[in-house]
């Protein structure tokens, strides 16, 4: 859903956009570009880091994007024009989702060569996700994901029969994950920069998101949109997909981990982020680069309060499943993919209120999990 308080928020760089195989600096050894996806969500933004890694000078790239033709296109054009002839020394994935993680596989072994492997940094947790997710044909989708939804009171046969059929949508995007990777962890610290300005980022660990998403936090680096002259010192924060500017983080439950309640994992990893500056320059993997982190994350909390008590409402009149909710919660006609990431929302709100004590369960006799408030 649009963020209708996006005007809360100040987009530095105006309405810039890196066109496709072309870069933006945000700062001195770090650039901004672009690559298209195939869904309504049309694009991600990824991240060059200028870098040293044993003592060879280059790049390290922050997320992937999808396995497609033309994402790997637009990568050959940025190595040809963007890199200045350096090499890629290292990949940093935030998360699993195969938006971020889908070419890992290739930009590692692009960059390989006989005496060094360019490795892949990411979490133990979503190495592992992704790793499984990438090879398997059950569990992530098809018939798990379709009795999972039918459970919660999604009963359209249609829909059901094309969730069945997306048993690969996964491992489409994703084909590969990298068998070898270095752990990212809560705190650790990255140098990057280059010897000329090196600079440490901070990894952050998020949850609700992705099993263990990591954003990166740089308190050092300048940075430069509209007065080149006096560059800011405010710190910047490649957030991934903890905080964007323009929708709300999906923050859903599925399949493999039916009973999980991401909701206050979610709220609890952006009410932290509190602790950066106000200023910070936020880098979000959708959506432009934007100052205003304390704002969204207010307007997020917001955002899921009003929801938490949308569902309250509803399950205090009769009880609700996940699928009686979509309406509510959703006021838009919502086509398949869509609908599946609704219903893990909708299971992630009632989730939440079950575990605060708000929502009492009602196995149905059809089977169907519902809902009714506590008075
Ligand atoms: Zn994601």
């Amino acid at each position: 859903m649009a963020n209708p308080q996006e005007s809360a928020l100040h987009y530095p760089l105006g309405d810039a956009l890196p066109a496709p195989g072309t870069t933006i600096e945000i700062a001195p050894g770090l650039r901004w570009l672009r690559m298209s996806l195939p869904f309504a969500l049309d694009h991600i933004n990824l991240w060059l880091l200028r870098d040293r890694q044993h003592g060879i000078d280059g790049w390290s790239i922050v997320d992937c994007g999808i396995d497609d033709d033309t994402t790997r296109a637009s990568w050959e054009h940025i190595f040809e024009h963007e890199l200045q002839g350096l090499p890629v020394l290292r990949v940093i994935v935030t998360h699993m989702h195969p938006d971020h993680i889908g070419l890992a596989h290739w930009l590692t072994e692009r960059w390989s060569t006989a005496e060094r492997e360019c490795r892949l940094w990411i979490s133990g947790t979503d190495w592992n996700a992704g790793r499984m997710a990438s090879q398997s044909t059950t569990g992530f989708g098809g018939e798990s994901a379709a009795r999972f939804f039918a459970r919660h009171g999604l009963t359209d046969p249609e829909a059901l029969a094309r969730v069945r059929a997306r048993s690969n949508y996964y491992a489409r995007l994703v084909p590969k994950v990298p068998g070898r990777f270095r752990r990212l962890m809560d705190g650790m610290a990255l140098t990057a920069g280059g010897a000329a300005s090196p600079h440490t980022w901070h990894c952050i660990a998020g949850y609700g998101h992705a099993p263990e998403h990591i954003a990166l936090h740089c308190a050092e680096l300048p940075w430069t949109a509209e007065a080149p002259a006096a560059p800011q010192r405010h710190g910047v924060l490649i957030s991934g997909d903890m905080v964007l500017p323009r929708i709300s983080t999906n923050v859903s439950v599925i399949d493999i981990e039916p009973e999980a309640d991401p909701l206050p994992l979610y709220l609890k990893s952006i009410a932290a982020l509190r602790s950066l500056p106000a200023p910070t320059l936020v880098l979000p993997s959708h959506g432009k680069p934007f100052t205003g982190l304390h704002a969204r994350i207010g307007q997020l909390q917001a955002h899921h309060d009003e929801r938490l008590a949308e569902v309250l409402a509803a399950c205090s009149e009769r009880p609700c499943s996940a699928a009686d909710l979509l309406a509510v919660l959703f006021k838009r006609k919502l086509d398949l993919h869509q609908t599946t990431f609704a219903m893990g929302e909708a299971i992630a709100h009632l989730h939440a209120l079950q575990g605060a004590g708000r929502l009492a369960g009602v196995a149905g006799v059809d089977g169907v999990q519902r809902w009714r408030t506590i008075a």
